[in-house]
């Protein structure tokens, strides 16, 4: 069996060795046996169903959550030359009987479908008259009644225990708490299921956590050393997002923002276009993420604080999935908890739910202050055990110097008792440095025993250590008054003297925009190297190419990891490029030869280098980034920047609007000017006198091309 499986593997999906635990788990269900699979995002979960559904005979019946997950998978494996579709609300009623003729034909191998289309009584008589070879049911834990993805009618795909009972059915989720296995367990009646359990790391990602201090200024630090890679920006609030993706488009990087606030078509377009594209960068809040499966997101950003563990594991678990290296990367400051426990103590629910969201909100602040590894603490939360610091997280890289605090933090928590339990930070900072502000005068706080004591430290080392002091629970953010902070109870020891403190060392805050511990750079911050770019892209593009003319997303054709594949590994042949880890026998069939042409110096070069620009140059100008903007980021001149938009805007791929920004009342006089004659449009140079010296000439060169454009229609 496991022979067979081995087979299935290399000539079909192209690679050459199961992972973890897939091949016991594709043996337990080809050989008719359930299984509950837990494993982590990217851990290779649709190769425990997809494998088990070519070496059984019938059809595969897969349940899933959300169109779009399906419509990727099909997509994916009808590349891979095996017989896939699913059923959706998308099809017409004689899409759905054709489709049902070649399902009864035997035409099919795979069928996704939503829960509430399989649990119908007409779906379940017509698969009983059908040879089943599985059911897989993805996202499992969407039957969790306390899950977040909750999903009702997945509570009645128990019944396919009774209807098929010699039919194997898998259960497959990325969710690892153990009251949502057990959930799943039973609502799914899957007591027979053999269980399997994988380490829930995520070795791939990198993890960063940095005090917030000047946030834009960081982020664009973070993003100057990923150019043109794909990566989601979390912002909490969805004028937070609105407000970073104007400003990272304005600084050149390609940005498109997400959040429930926009109307359904703008976000399904953004999403659509983040999926397709490359290298965009998109900025949102939490509503996006479910059923995002693109698998080369090479960074997730946190400009706000989770509010909790779960959120952020599941937040930059989103990072990665096709297992190269990827960063999550996160500013944090004494702000954001501010506005955490702020949002705690406003939110509904009883004063039980109200604990736990804290308790929650105290792990991830633990996480944030943490002096050891990052990786051991976060999977310690979720109950595994990591033997040895992971070496892979900033805290393991840098090392983190503690250094003993406690009598600064007496003398802070001294000034917020002498000055009466009722300022923000600000101030207290203020009256410790001793400053001469209205606010110390008014409230006569130079009288006091603590003014101008903490005058050795400077302002940013203060305002680091009531942070710290709020994230450990020392001190209180009084939330009903103006946020000014109070003592808490657990600081008494502290106090006393009974107990010291040690916390992180911090660096200074940096000057310029260098790169060093409080930055961003990860080890993996770079995919390919500088010498290794031309060919690369050369890949990706010829890759984009045929995505385009096959509809599909470029990561269907290959993933990143098998283009890195190629270009290290560089075949010279077919029978070498069939070697290469994702070349199956179908792909090696459509696209061996292209792909072998472009490693082997194709002639094509040159031209190619063209439409690669061009291609970028459409996305750019559709983020929102004007002509100017567009030469920085391309390097190249502004007039050859006109000439490429004036060919797009003539090709339909791009609207004026979207390739200039200018004053509506000159762009009408622009179209005037053209528009004046009788007849044929007159040529640029006729009407450039007209607009000297108050329009680049690329422009009058746009306006023509869609004014052409529409006269063609
Ligand atoms: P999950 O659903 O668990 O998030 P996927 O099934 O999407 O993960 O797999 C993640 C990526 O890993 C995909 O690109 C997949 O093709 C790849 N992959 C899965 N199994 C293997 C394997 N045995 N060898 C190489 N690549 C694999
Ligand atoms: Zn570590």
């Amino acid at each position: 069996m496991l022979e067979q499986a081995q087979r299935v593997l290399k000539d079909i999906f192209g690679y050459d060795s199961f992972r973890g635990r897939q091949g016991a788990i594709i043996e337990r269900v080809a050989s008719g046996g359930d299984a509950l699979v837990l494993m982590p995002t990217g851990g290779g979960k649709s190769l425990c169903f997809q494998v088990p559904a070519l070496l059984r005979p019938g059809l595969a019946v897969v349940v899933s959550p959300l169109i779009a997950l399906m419509d990727d998978q099909v997509a994916t494996l009808e590349e891979l030359g095996v017989a896939a579709a699913s059923l959706n609300s998308t099809l017409s009623a004689e899409q759905q009987r054709d489709l049902a003729a070649r399902i009864r034909r035997g035409e099919v191998k795979m069928l996704y479908l939503a829960p509430e289309r399989l649990v119908q009584p007409r779906m379940l008589d017509f698969l009983r008259n059908l040879d089943i070879a599985l059911f897989a049911i993805d996202e499992a834990h969407c039957v969790s009644q306390w899950g977040h993805d909750f999903r009702p009618e997945y509570l009645q795909l128990g019944q396919l225990a009774e209807q098929f009972p010699h039919v194997p059915r898998i259960a497959l989720t990325a969710t690892a708490d153990k009251r949502t296995r057990e959930e799943i367990v039973t609502r799914l009646h899957l007591q027979d299921a053999e269980r399997f359990l994988s380490s829930f790391d995520r070795p791939n990602i990198f993890y960063r956590i940095v005090p917030k201090e000047n946030p834009r200024k960081q982020l664009m630090t973070f993003l100057a050393e990923r150019r043109s890679d794909a990566g989601i920006v979390y912002c909490l609030s969805r004028k937070k997002v609105d407000e970073t993706a104007a400003f990272l488009c304005e600084q050149g990087f390609p940005a498109l923002s997400y959040h429930a606030g926009l109307p359904a078509d703008v976000r399904a377009q953004n999403q659509k276009r983040f999926l397709n594209e490359e290298g965009l960068i998109m900025v949102a809040t939490i509503a996006f993420g479910m059923g995002i499966d693109k698998p080369n997101v090479r960074f997730v950003a946190h400009m706000d604080l989770p509010k909790s563990l779960e959120a952020y594991y599941q937040e930059t678990g989103r990072g990665g999935r096709d297992g190269l290296p990827a960063d999550a990367w996160m500013a944090y400051g004494l702000q954001d908890v501010l506005m955490l426990k702020q949002m705690l103590q406003n939110s509904e629910g009883d004063e039980r739910h109200k604990r736990v969201e804290q308790h929650k909100l105290d792990a991830m602040l633990a996480l944030c202050e943490e002096t050891r590894c990052r990786r051991q603490a976060l999977l310690a939360y979720f109950d595994e055990d990591m033997p040895k610091p992971c070496g892979h997280c900033d805290n393991c890289i840098d090392g983190v110097q503690t250094w003993d605090a406690t009598e600064p933090a007496r003398q802070a928590l001294s000034a917020i008792f002498r000055t009466g339990q009722r300022y923000g930070v600000g101030h207290l900072v203020d009256v410790l440095l001793g400053k001469d502000t209205e606010k110390v005068r008014n409230f006569g706080h130079e009288k006091l025993s603590v003014f101008g004591v903490g005058k050795a430290r400077g302002e940013h080392e203060w305002r680091s250590l009531f942070r710290q002091l709020v994230a450990r629970g020392l001190a209180d953010v009084d939330l009903d008054g103006y946020g000014g902070l109070r003592l808490s109870d657990t600081c008494r020891p502290l106090l006393r003297g009974e107990v010291t403190l040690l916390l992180r060392l911090e660096p200074k805050p940096q000057k310029g925009a260098g790169t060093t511990r409080s930055g961003s750079g990860s080890p993996a911050s770079q995919l390919v190297r500088a010498e290794e770019r031309d060919q690369w892209e050369a890949l990706r593009t010829l890759r984009r190419k045929l995505a385009e003319e096959h509809s599909v997303p470029p990561y269907v054709i290959f993933p990143d990891s098998t283009l890195l594949e190629m270009l290290r590994s560089q075949p010279g042949s077919m029978a070498e490029m069939a070697q290469v880890s994702g070349v199956g026998a179908r792909k090696l069939d459509r696209y061996g030869e292209a792909f072998l042409a472009v490693l082997n110096g194709g002639a094509e070069e040159a031209p190619r280098a063209v439409a690669d620009i061009r291609h970028e140059l459409i996305s750019l100008a559709r983020a929102g980034m004007t002509p100017a903007q567009i030469a920085g980021q391309l390097q190249c001149s502004e007039k050859n920047v006109y000439t490429l938009l004036a060919e797009a805007i003539g090709q339909q791929q791009l609207s004026l609007e979207q390739a200039l920004d200018l004053p509506e009342d000159l762009m009408g006089e622009v179209q005037d000017a053209f528009l004046d004659g009788e007849g044929e449009l007159p040529p640029v140079t006729d009407v450039a006198p007209l607009f000297a010296g108050r329009v680049p000439e690329g422009v009058l060169y746009c306006v023509r091309a869609a004014l052409q454009s529409e006269f063609e229609m």
